[in-house]
């Protein structure tokens, strides 16, 4: 390579040598655990106290108020008239904006589930969680997630009508959480 760095890159390898490039390894005394844990060396402990707030946005704001009311807020595209639950601000299908709030049944049906002997933080559990995608009865092509609950693993079917089982209304925060689970029900 020519170029006006190829006089200093050659001569700073000069100066290297070929045995000492093959000997930049990390020098010094690697620490292992025990090390920290018996405190052989210095550490601090520390708890950081990092809490957030942030906006919901428009549609998930109307959908979290309706679930503190104990209702499944969707949202109608006035062009299409495709209802989608959670709410959003548009019809990805029209490209218009929907500000229509309809209030939904909380029934509906199965649309696909797993069943799941671990937890999110990958804890095993002895009763599996059943997360599932619902179809809120009266939307199309939005499914809805949650959890099935009531029900053993292999009582449970593609298409099974299903019906949210609420927190107490005093107890409700205006979370996703405000809905224990969807239960089996009859239509
Ligand atoms: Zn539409």
């Amino acid at each position: 390579m020519g170029g006006p760095n190829a006089n200093w890159n050659r001569s700073r390898d000069e100066k290297l040598g070929e045995k000492s490039l093959s000997k930049l390894e990390p020098s010094g005394v690697p620490l292992k655990e025990d090390d920290i844990e018996k405190q052989k060396v210095l550490t601090v402990t520390y708890h950081p106290n990092t809490k957030y707030a942030w906006a919901t946005g428009v549609a998930v704001g109307e959908f979290l108020k309706g679930l503190k009311a104990g209702v499944i807020t969707g949202s109608k595209c006035d062009e299409c008239g495709r209802i989608v639950v959670p709410p959003r601000l548009f019809c990805e299908w029209c490209f218009r904006r929907t500000e229509n709030w309809v209030k939904l049944p909380d029934t509906g049906s199965v649309n696909t589930f797993s069943v799941s002997y671990i937890t999110a933080d990958t804890t095993r559990v002895k009763e599996p969680l059943i997360p599932a995608v619902i179809e809120i009865d009266g939307t199309s092509g939005a499914g809805f997630l949650h959890f099935i609950g009531g029900v053993k693993p292999d009582q449970l079917k593609i298409g099974m009508r299903v019906k949210a089982s609420w927190v107490d209304a005093s107890k409700r925060q205006g979370s996703i959480t405000d809905i224990k689970h969807f239960a089996p029900s009859e239509r």
